[in-house]
C-alpha cells in the first residue's frame, strides 16, 4: 500500500517536473541570440519585443501600437474580451521559424506544412502569453505586414473568435489602405 502510493505520487511528480521543466521554447532559444527588446502597454495589453536588430524592434512596436487601435474600428468594438494574455514577439531568422525540430509544438500538418513567414501561438507559449514567431529576412515590408496580419490572430484568440486567415488578411488590406 505504502509503496504502491509512493510509486503513484513518484509518478505524479515525475509527469509534473517534465511537464514545466522542458519548456516548449527552450530550443528557439537556443538558436536565437536576441541584440534588443522592447515592452510596452498598448490598449492594457503588454507586449514584449525580441529582435536581432533595434531598428526593427521599432518597426515592430510602432506598427502594432496602430494595430491595436485599428482593430477596435475593423471589428466594431473593443471590450469582450475572453483571455487576458500578455503578447510576446519574437523576431528571429525565416530558417529557424521553419525549423520542424526547433519549432516542433507547432502544427505543421494543419496549414498543410508550408513554409511560413509568421506564426502566432498561444498552446504552447507560456501560461497566460500569447507568442508571435515572425522574420525580417524577406525586409521591413514583409516584417511590417507579418506583424499586421499575426496581431489579427492574437485579437481573435482573446476575443474567442475563429482564427480566420480570410479575416486576418482582409485586415491587412484594411490597415495597408488606411490613411494614418
Ligand atoms: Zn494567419
Amino acid at each position: 500500500m505504502t509503496n504502491y502510493l509512493a510509486k503513484l505520487l513518484f509518478i505524479y511528480t515525475f509527469m509534473i517536473s517534465t511537464a514545466s521543466a522542458v519548456g516548449n521554447y527552450d530550443k528557439f532559444y537556443d538558436r536565437v541570440g536576441f541584440g534588443h527588446s522592447a515592452s510596452m502597454n498598448v490598449s492594457s495589453v503588454e507586449i514584449a519585443i525580441y529582435a536581432r536588430k533595434d531598428s526593427d524592434v521599432a518597426t515592430i512596436s510602432s506598427i502594432s501600437r496602430k494595430v491595436m487601435s485599428a482593430l477596435p474600428e475593423f471589428y466594431g468594438y473593443s471590450e469582450n474580451k475572453c483571455k487576458n494574455l500578455s503578447l510576446l514577439i519574437l523576431e528571429a531568422p525565416e530558417s529557424v521559424i521553419n525549423d520542424r525540430d526547433v519549432m516542433s509544438f507547432l502544427s505543421w500538418h494543419k496549414w498543410g506544412d508550408i513554409r511560413i513567414l509568421g506564426v502566432y501561438d498561444s498552446l504552447a507559449s507560456p501560461h497566460g502569453t500569447g507568442t508571435i514567431f515572425l522574420s525580417r529576412d524577406r525586409g521591413t515590408r514583409e516584417l511590417e505586414i507579418t506583424v499586421v496580419h499575426e496581431l489579427v490572430h492574437y485579437w481573435q484568440d482573446t476575443r474567442c473568435l475563429n482564427i480566420s486567415e480570410r479575416e486576418a488578411d482582409r485586415f491587412v488590406e484594411f490597415f495597408m489602405n488606411k490613411p494614418s
